[in-house]
């Protein structure tokens, strides 16, 4: 830290982001990416001819993509905000909609950012403790005075409240933005993203990260009434109006051109999901259920930093949290059968030798 930090950054605890190996690594479950590659328009929108148009800025509105969307989700084109991934639009909707002093409530146990940013802007902020089942009780944000902040499904439990959990959220809290944040959505969670048609305060926050196997890309994009998208519209063009670069752009608008693609892989990837569960519970693991790309699973054999050492000595990457409450689990991102074979052979190998 140089003398030259601003005095209100000094104690900031920026976020940890999940391991990206420099060396080729076996199997990588730590990062909730997809195993499986963009689709094939998705690859050939990344042509010559768009890497020379890099000279060029990109579109600050984003047309092309917003119309996309617009047409697949069935809103309006101004019901539309992209941006440079979801953590992006995460940043913007804490700046814009809390701020200094502004009073947030998120689930204590949930996307690590959501704290950071807190903290980044000095809200006032309330982590709202999980039910012991580490699901969240809805009621727990009935009429709030301040913006509310729900991963639907939730990370890294990987739980999901119903669309009338979420609307009776909603419902109780028009004074104030509740952001629900979808990134795991299209691994079977019921969207909230009708009720935007009926609710102003409501912001749906999703990414083509995980279901849409371009989180190197980054692209985020988010849902609400023209209100709130015109406030995201106004800091993005106070910060960086260029946030959607190029190749990402033409990426992004292939991909949802090719989006059964995409939702196949996302029905494989629900269908691993529920063999791996199998298996891990036959090994005594208890697992969560999970409505996400990953599942968090502890085994009553095996603390959880010992197995996570124990895997990534073998070359297999999952994520542990070293937090109270959670830290005998393991939260294990979802890869194709192969990869899952891998892991839970690795898993037999292990707590075969620890016990
Ligand atoms: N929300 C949640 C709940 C996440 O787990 C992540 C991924 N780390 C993000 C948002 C951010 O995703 P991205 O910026 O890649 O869209």
């Amino acid at each position: 830290m140089s003398k030259y930090l601003v005095e209100k950054y000094r104690k900031l605890k920026p976020y940890t982001p999940g391991e990206q190996p420099k060396n080729k690594v076996l199997t990588k479950l730590n990062t909730n990416e997809s195993p499986y590659p963009p689709g094939p328009a998705t690859i050939a929108a990344l042509h010559a001819g768009q890497a020379a148009d890099l000279r060029l800025y990109s579109d600050p509105d984003s047309a092309a993509l917003k119309e996309a969307l617009a047409d697949l989700y069935k809103v309006q084109k101004n019901h539309v905000f992209v941006a440079n991934g979801s953590d992006d639009i995460l940043n913007f909707a804490f700046m814009a909609f809390a701020g200094e002093g502004g009073k947030v409530y998120f689930p204590e146990i949930s996307y690590g950012f959501y704290e950071v940013f807190a903290d980044l802007y000095g809200c006032d902020f309330v982590k709202v403790p999980l039910q012991a089942d580490f699901s969240i009780n809805p009621t727990d944000y009935v009429c709030k005075d301040g913006m509310i902040v729900i991963a639907n499904p939730n990370a890294p439990t990987g739980q999901a409240l119903s669309l009338q959990q979420v609307e009776e959220i909603v419902r109780t809290n028009l004074e104030s933005v509740v952001l629900i944040d979808e990134a795991y959505v299209d691994f079977g969670a019921e969207s909230a993203v009708e009720l935007i048609h009926k609710y102003e305060n409501l912001l749906v926050v999703q990414t083509f990260s995980k279901s849409r196997s371009m989180a190197g890309a980054r692209l985020g994009f988010a849902m609400a009434q023209t209100g709130l998208i015109s406030d995201l519209e106004k800091i993005k063009f106070s910060t960086n109006p260029y946030n959607v670069n190029r190749l990402t752009s033409a990426a992004g608008v292939a991909a949802l051109s090719e989006n059964s693609y995409y939702m196949e892989n996302c029905r494989r990837i629900i269908e691993t999901r529920t063999e791996t569960k199998d298996r891990l519970t036959a090994l005594g693991f208890a697992v969560v259920p999970s409505k996400a790309n990953f599942l968090f699973a502890k085994s009553p054999d095996i603390p959880g930093a010992v197995l996570y050492e124990a895997l990534r000595e073998r070359g297999i990457l999952v994520r542990h949290f070293d937090k109270a409450v959670i830290d005998q689990y393991n939260r294990i991102t979802i890869g194709t059968r192969e990869e899952m074979q891998q892991f839970l052979s690795a898993v037999e190998e292990i707590l075969r030798e620890y016990k």
